[in-house]
């Protein structure tokens, strides 16, 4: 009951054109059963393995995104159903994604993932690497995967400031990779304690998890 309610009063907040991934990482499969019967089908996860283990046992209408960082030794064991990968943050991985997507006959949808924090932890390209991928016509070299957005996590910070001027920086190169490649219609952005200043600055696709299904372990 409390997944369903959290779920229909965070819809209720989101402005048209801004979609959810319900983040449901670490969290069992009934928690996915109470909001896939509210009405979610696209849900979030980090681990291949995991979200391979769900997607066996759950409704194959759900759409399953991967939100961490893949390895590419792993990429084989999504490549036959996974609906969108978030985290693409090398070519290495395009290069791995495009061979496995092929075997399984798809075109995968991914989004670069854009490195904005301050935190060296946290994953992704920069301005330069970014460029370089889109201009070198990127469904050329990879056909097998379609580049549909870019994707980031901002500095993990009280200082609400700092937060949206990563999202305003990375809605900027949002905008300019859309004049290069007209796939692009994806700003992936914004998560339980930051999705209202990612909104206020272009988010398209909010990730929310705690604010779902109740804090992890
Ligand atoms: C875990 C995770 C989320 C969701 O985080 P919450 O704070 O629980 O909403 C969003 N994006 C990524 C990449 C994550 O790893």
């Amino acid at each position: 009951m409390q997944i369903a309610e959290n779920l229909s009063l965070l819809l209720s907040e989101l402005p048209s054109g801004v979609s959810l991934v319900a983040v449901s990482k670490t969290k069992p499969i009934e928690d996915i059963e109470a909001a896939y019967a509210a009405g979610q089908r696209i849900f979030g996860e980090n681990k291949i393995q995991e979200m391979t283990h769900k997607w066996e046992h759950l409704p194959k209408d759900i759409q399953w995104h991967m939100i961490g960082h893949v390895q590419t030794n792993k990429v084989k064991y999504m490549a036959p159903y996974v609906s969108l990968i978030h985290g693409v943050d090398r070519a290495k991985l395009l290069k791995e994604i495009n061979k496995q997507a092929a075997k399984s006959n798809r075109i995968i949808d991914c989004l670069l993932q854009i490195h904005i924090a301050q935190e060296s932890t946290k994953f992704g390209l920069d301005e330069t690497e970014l460029e370089s991928i889109i201009t070198q016509n990127p469904s050329d070299i990879y056909p097998n995967i379609r580049i549909v957005g870019l994707m980031g996590m901002a500095t993990f910070t009280s200082d609400l400031d700092q937060v949206r001027s990563e999202f305003s920086y990375l809605n900027s190169l949002y905008k300019k990779a859309k004049n290069t490649l007209t796939d692009i219609q994806i700003l992936s952005m914004g998560m339980s304690g930051d999705y209202k200043i990612a909104i206020e600055e272009g988010s398209t696709l909010i990730r929310v998890g705690s604010k779902l299904f109740g804090e992890r372990n």
